[in-house]
This record gives C-alpha cells, sequence and structure tokens, in this order.
C-alpha cells in the first residue's frame, strides 16, 4: 500500500487507482432507452425496492437492469455505475425543466478558500 507522504497531496486518487469512471461514458451508446432511464435514477442513490417502484416493475427486473448496465458501461459496481450517471446527467436526462442541468459549478468555486 503506498503511504500518502509517497504520492503527495496533489495524486489524484483516480490516478493512484489506475481507474477513472469516466472511462465508462462511452458505454452510454450501448444502452436501450430503458436501461438509460435506470442509470438515471441510479444516479439518485435509490434501493432497487425504490427503483422499482418508480419504474413500476419488480424488483428482480431492476437488479436484471443494473447488472447489464454496469457490465455495458464496464463498471465493476452499481456504486460505479452511479457516479457515471451523475457524471452523464446532462446525456441522459431528456427533461428540459430540470433543475440539475448544468447545476455543478466550475470547479475553481469549489476549491476550499484560503482564509
Ligand atoms: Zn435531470
Amino acid at each position: 500500500m503506498t503511504k500518502r507522504s509517497d504520492t503527495g497531496n496533489t495524486a489524484c486518487a483516480y490516478r493512484r487507482a489506475g481507474t477513472d469512471p469516466v472511462h465508462g461514458i462511452w458505454g452510454l451508446k450501448r444502452l436501450t432507452e430503458r436501461e438509460r432511464e435506470v442509470l438515471l435514477l441510479l444516479g439518485t442513490g435509490l434501493g432497487n425496492r425504490e427503483l422499482a417502484r418508480e419504474l413500476g416493475i419488480a424488483e428482480r427486473t431492476v437488479k436484471a437492469h443494473v447488472a447489464r448496465i454496469v457490465e455495458k458501461l464496464g463498471q465493476q459496481t452499481r456504486l460505479q455505475a452511479a457516479v457515471l450517471s451523475v457524471l452523464a446527467h446532462d446525456a441522459l436526462c431528456a427533461d428540459p425543466r430540470c433543475p440539475r442541468r448544468h447545476a455543478v459549478p466550475p470547479a475553481a468555486l469549489l476549491r476550499p478558500s484560503a482564509a
């Protein structure tokens, strides 16, 4: 295991882990419309039961959708797929009035203030 002092404070965790969730974004093209809908909901952090209720389908069908989505996106876990969902929100969401569209402020505004 690498000690934090070996890598410095600026070494990105994605780089250290040798993975970046954004690579899976290209897998979005392989998803069906229904799978895109499930993926968008997955980004809300809801569990399978809530997803099933929201989609009006059985929980086992949700599990099957999620498994296929994780595979098509080249991810290992549903959490990784959920991270991708958040990153790809604007490509997945068809609601023109969605308040989440372009809601993430520029990175410079999210850094801790020097004060
Ligand atoms: Zn939206």
